[in-house]
């Protein structure tokens, strides 16, 4: 992975508006100011030919709504590689068709220099695009939004935190939930005691050795009750620690 160059992000949409908020605020403002990511939003409607910017069009064979047109999409996509060619780069089309994105993809998406994510709107967008012009669809879940813009910050957000130094130095990402494959364990702050609620004596004690495992253990646990189809993947797999063969199991 190159560490040298922060990761890029270029969004096509017709709702740019959809991205001021969000794009300034907590890690993925931080993230930009401090230029570990780029993120530039494209108004697709700059990417039309007429007069009234027109970005979509009737379905051929009738039925309701409207879809997204081929042209403007390709011009935005080939416009943005020649504009600022990089040595690794994807283009993605959200769609509730898509491969369901989880942390695994996330994590594999995170090592390209840039994405390029395609928002589409209405009922869809011309098939064309899904098999002219990107490499990927992908879905944030099995259910329709309104629009790809959510999705694209979903993605964004979940594969910009992984970039080198955007949670800062003493944060990491590496015990996140769905990392080890399980999830995270349970996280406590002042008070001690809440409304007759008491912090676990052991996160107190300053022991780390101890913290660690009740940690390990009560990630283990959540993930029992929450997640249980989480561990029925792993349980039968032998582990493997230092290069040693552990006993079937979650291993940190
Ligand atoms: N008619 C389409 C279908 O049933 O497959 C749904 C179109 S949806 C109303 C409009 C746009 O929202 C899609 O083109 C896509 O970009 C986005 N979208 C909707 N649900 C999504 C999901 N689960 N994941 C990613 N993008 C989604």
């Amino acid at each position: 992975m190159d560490f040298s160059r922060s990761m890029q992000f270029d969004i096509i949409t017709v709702f740019p508006e959809f991205f001021t908020d969000p794009l300034r605020l907590g890690v993925l403002g931080r993230a930009q100011a401090n230029n570990r990511l780029q993120v530039r939003i494209h108004q697709l409607r700059d990417y039309t030919e007429d007069r009234h910017r027109k970005v979509d069009d009737v379905p051929y064979g009738g039925g309701g709504g409207m879809v997204i047109k081929p042209e403007p999409v390709f011009r935005a996509v080939e416009a943005i590689q020649e504009n600022f060619p990089l040595e690794t780069s994807r283009t993605i089309l959200l769609s509730p068709q898509g491969r369901r994105l989880d942390q695994t993809r996330i994590g594999e998406l995170a090592r390209y220099h840039r994405l390029i994510l395609i928002c589409g709107r209405y009922e869809g967008v011309d098939e064309r695009i899904r098999t002219g012009c990107v490499d990927e669809e992908i879905s944030v879940g099995d259910y329709v939004l309104s629009g790809g813009e959510p999705a694209a910050l979903v993605l964004l957000d979940a594969v910009g935190r992984l970039q080198p130094g955007v949670l800062g130095n003493k944060v990491s990402a590496e015990k996140d939930s769905f990392r080890a494959g399980i999830l995270d364990c349970p996280r406590y702050t002042r008070p001690e005691i809440f409304r007759g609620m008491r912090v676990p004596e052991v996160l107190r004690s300053g022991n780390h050795d101890k913290i660690e495992s009740w940690r390990r253990e009560k990630a283990l646990e959540n993930t029992q009750r929450k997640r249980p189809d989480l561990l029925k993947e792993k349980q039968f797999r032998p582990g493997r620690k230092n290069g040693r063969k552990v006993s079937p199991g979650v291993h940190f």
